[in-house]
């Protein structure tokens, strides 16, 4: 029994059940993973009590002693880690790290580059909706019909037309390895600024396994929770001279008080991908990805791009005779759980496109290797070959749960101490 179970069952009811979720299925969304318990009690702690408006050493408030070494710890780490000048670790998530950058660098009105939704780039990249797209003139690039790659010419060619102030490089569906020089390249001919969002393969570049932007981009920003695995949030990396903006922008430009539990989650989570065995994890994410792909492929699935090179893959289930809704659908009966993803020149809609996106950083995490890929693999195609097929999914969500019960996620334990 527990304190939280006592005073609020329902609230507690729920979280055991999601506790229950994470541990008896298969979480292959590329941009979830499992923190450490470390990462958890930072997060769960006393410091969730405390307010400290502004930076170390220039608070509003009192009382920041200790505060102030927890985010010093997060920023240091946060710079060795990718070989930054400055970092600001204090936005809350990865939007509102990219929204910092854009109060940062352009004004409302302002000319940007970035890669479509369709094609694989994110929310806060220029879609309608978002505040990007309301403040700032977008213009999108995409990837190549033929080949699925970036369309570096289609790049160079908007950028010459449009003369945006600034191109955002960054993905949040892309298979594979982005070269952040080519950007730099096309931004310097231009007179733009690049800004890269590294939240996707943040935990790559981290391991010496992704090309890192931090050297030729003006900005880069990540979330921490995703290959980083740390907790949810954002950060700010840039070169020195960007420093008083950047932080004037975040605070009080977007935000008030800074989460300093969640930013001692991001200090212990720096810590972690400091060590060399984040290295090796790094390394057991693109084996994975790589080994699932080729089963799927080899087993008659269409892939975007032909494949991966990063820790996800974009699949193309409409060869099925299906479309995305149903196959998450399915996977999920079967206790695997994805998202449903447009692919690029999709003819279908975003409530049910073409593909699934599938991710190994969080199954990676668990300790599963190449055996449990192949595996797993062989249960996505026979689901999916068999959708109105409830016995099939029966059977397989079986399968699924012993694989799980096998590996262990983090939380278990920090759970049964509670
Ligand atoms: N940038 C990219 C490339 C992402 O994929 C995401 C998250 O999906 C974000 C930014 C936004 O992060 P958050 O959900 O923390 O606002």
């Amino acid at each position: 029994s527990n304190v939280l179970s006592q005073q609020d069952p329902q609230v507690w009811a729920a979280i055991a059940a999601e506790q229950e979720r994470q541990q008896d299925g298969l979480e292959m969304i590329a941009s979830e993973n499992y923190t450490s318990v470390a990462v958890m009690q930072a997060v769960g702690s006393v410091l969730t009590n405390k307010y400290a408006e502004g930076y170390p050493g220039r608070r509003y408030y009192g009382g920041c002693e200790h505060v102030d070494v927890i985010e010093n710890l997060a920023r240091d780490r946060a710079k060795q880690l990718f070989g930054a000048e400055h970092a600001n670790v204090q936005p809350h998530s990865g939007s509102q790290a990219n929204q910092a950058v854009y109060l940062s660098l352009i004004n409302p009105g302002d000319t940007v580059l970035g890669l479509d939704l369709a094609h694989g780039g994110h929310l806060t990249h220029g879609m309608k909706l978002n505040l990007s797209g309301k403040l700032y003139n977008f213009h999108s690039y995409g990837v190549r019909q033929s080949d699925h790659r970036l369309d570096f010419d289609q790049v160079a060619r908007l950028a010459r037309e449009h003369k945006p102030k600034l191109i955002v490089a960054g993905a949040s569906a892309y298979p594979r390895e982005i070269p952040h020089g080519k950007f730099a390249e096309i931004a310097r001919e231009v007179g733009a600024k690049l800004f890269v969002d590294m939240a996707h393969y943040a935990g790559l570049v981290a391991a010496g396994l992704h090309d890192n932007p931090v050297p030729v981009a003006d900005f880069v920003t990540t979330t921490t929770h995703k290959t980083l695995r740390g907790p949810r949030a954002g950060l700010v990396l840039c070169k020195a001279e960007y420093a008083k903006e950047i932080d004037k922008n975040v605070f009080p430009g977007m935000q008030g008080g800074p989460l300093m539990h969640v930013i001692a989650g991001k200090a212990v989570c720096f810590g972690e991908a400091l060590q060399p065995d984040f290295k090796a994890y790094g390394q057991a994410i693109l084996d994975n990805a790589k080994t699932l792909a080729e089963t799927l492929m080899a087993g008659g699935l269409s892939l975007v791009s032909g494949g991966t090179e990063n820790h996800l893959m974009l699949v193309d289930v409409t060869t099925l005779g299906i479309g995305g809704k149903l196959a998450t659908e399915v996977l999920g009966h079967c206790g695997i759980t994805v998202n449903m993803n447009m692919i690029p020149f999709d003819t279908r809609k975003p409530m049910d496109p073409s593909g699934v996106r599938i991710g190994t950083p969080a199954l990676t995490t668990r300790g599963m290797g190449t055996d449990e890929m192949k595996t797993i693999g062989g249960w996505i195609l026979e689901s999916l070959k068999n959708c109105g097929d409830a016995s099939v999914h029966q059977r397989i969500r079986g399968e699924v749960a012993s694989l799980c019960s096998q590996f262990p996620v983090p939380a278990k334990e920090a759970l049964a101490a509670v």
